[in-house]
């Protein structure tokens, strides 16, 4: 990284743009939710979209590397800041503009994903991706990770709402896509999400809202076996039920979620299913009932009342902080499989729990197919670290072999990069290549990201 004078930078923000290049109270930016970090060389605040242009022309100029942030949540190192590089923080281009009759809403970045969720509702829309995190992501984030959520085995995931976005390129080009242009020839805007920040700052996007369900019935089912309750799961799909939220946790994942809050009623078990019944489908709670006992469920319980439900869907939301306090290092790894594989995977976890030293648990949204697996150590130590990325190796040649894919939905970040190619063969990866240098030429933009070195 050259040695940069940031005072040509600091006057070209905007009155609210802020540049930070004294960190000592920023340790919060050298981290997202991973056990990775970096120190950054400066920060700078975003207010605008001016401001997110001038910092882009600023480290094109100065060929210095740019990490565009949103709330820090990702989990998998995604901005995390290679050595010196700038932080670009969008956090602040949060504002909402709600369309009700159009079903649309158009928001900076920097939005709060249930602040989304909140202003949708409150004119009778909602806005339907749901990640675990949704009190903390912004919709920057989820764009450029493509995130997941609870309600995503019904409504889908981020990706199936985004009907435009603007965004500006390592050269300070300003691109329209989708619903803020004509229609376009190449639709630019399917290649940034997903993008993990490496190829433009988003500045703005436009979402489409949709017409709330209600809320269903919640029915938590426990297993004496984590395959049972995997079984349980394909059983469903393939008897054509989507209820708006399937999860699956395995017992320690419970454990750790009783001892950072005790819940009533979130029983001991081999593993829990929990669900939320599509309302507009009135025999699917008698159906799931039906299909957990043939699958051996060894308890069931049935909870109408949304309030008294939430204790139950607090734990679910819970379980990522749960199982991160339970441990000196914790790395987590969000592969997923067909649903048909969904039973192979999770005995497959299972069994290297039993025969590791290391704690490692599961959980996720298992109506996608997706399983999140924490690997816990007492320690951090390089050698524990080594260890660990040994068996996420494992893990991933497994989920490769279930013609599953290494990340469902957090992205591959710094964490998996140097697993892309079990997955892409050369030419593909050579051709995202292509992609990147496309939009990135002097390749300032999130680098050490996604591909493998
Ligand atoms: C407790 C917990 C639960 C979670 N549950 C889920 C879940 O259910 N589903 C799910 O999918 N994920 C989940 N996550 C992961 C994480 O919350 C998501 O990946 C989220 O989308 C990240 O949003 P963020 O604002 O925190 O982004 P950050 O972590 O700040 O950044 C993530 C990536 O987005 C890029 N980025 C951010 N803003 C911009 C921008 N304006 N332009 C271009 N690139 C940008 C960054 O460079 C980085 O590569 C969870 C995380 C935690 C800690």
């Amino acid at each position: 990284v050259p040695a940069v004078d940031y005072d040509k930078l600091r006057s070209a923000l905007s009155e609210n743009g802020r540049l930070i290049t004294d960190l000592a109270d920023y340790e919060a930016y050298t981290h997202d939710a991973t056990a990775d970090s970096g120190t950054p060389g400066a920060i700078v605040f975003a207010s605008n979209a001016n401001d997110v242009r001038a910092t882009v022309l600023f480290c094109h100029k100065h060929n210095l590397p740019i990490v565009p942030r949103g709330a820090g949540t990702g989990l998998s190192g995604g901005c995390v800041p290679s050595e010196g590089a700038l932080v670009l923080s969008t956090e602040a281009l949060d504002e909402i503009e709600i369309m009700p009759e159009e079903k649309i809403a158009v928001c900076g970045p920097g939005v709060i994903t249930r602040d989304l969720i909140d202003g949708a509702e409150a004119v009778g829309l909602t806005y339907a991706p749901d990640p675990a995190s949704y009190t903390e992501s912004t919709l920057g984030g989820n764009v450029a990770e493509n995130a997941g959520g609870l309600r995503c085995v019904k409504y889908g995931v981020t990706r199936d709402y985004v009907i435009g976005l603007q965004a500006i390129t390592a050269d300070g080009c300003t691109l329209d896509t989708g619903w803020f242009t004509e229609r376009p020839a190449f639709e630019l805007g399917e290649l940034l999400i997903g993008s993990e920040g490496t190829l433009a700052i988003i500045t703005s996007i436009a979402v489409s809202l949709v017409e709330p369900s209600g809320r269903g019935t919640t029915i938590l089912a426990a297993f004496g076996e984590p395959s049972d309750a995997a079984r349980t799961v394909f059983a469903l799909r393939r008897a054509g039920l989507v209820p708006t939220v399937m999860e699956f946790m395995d017992g320690d994942a419970i454990d750790c979620s009783n001892a950072y809050e005790p819940t009533e009623g979130l029983h001991k078990a081999a593993a829990l299913l929990l669900f939320e019944t599509d309302p507009h489908h009135h025999d699917m709670e008698r159906l799931i009932e039906g299909i957990c006992s043939d699958n051996h469920c060894t308890l069931l319980r049935t909870e109408p009342d949304p309030n008294r439900a939430e204790d139950l869907w607090r734990v679910r939301r819970n379980l990522s902080k749960a199982i991160t306090d339970m441990a000196a290092l914790r790395v987590s790894e969000d592969v997923a499989v067909p649903i048909s594989r969904f039973a192979d995977l999770v005995a497959f976890v299972d069994q290297m729990n039993h025969s590791s030293h290391y704690r490692i648990n599961a959980f996720g949204h298992a109506g996608d197919g997706n399983l999140h697996v924490s690997f816990l150590s007492e320690h951090d130590t390089s050698r524990d670290r080594e260890n660990i990325d040994s068996l996420v190796e494992t893990l991933m040649r497994k989920t490769i072999e279930l013609d599953g894919t290494l990340t469902g939905e957090h992205g591959i970040g710094l964490a998996k990069r140097r697993l892309l190619p079990l997955e892409f063969d050369p030419p593909t990866l050579q051709f995202m290549r292509h992609i990147k240098d496309a939009f990135d030429p002097t390749g300032i933009m999130n680098p050490d990201k996604i591909f493998p070195v």
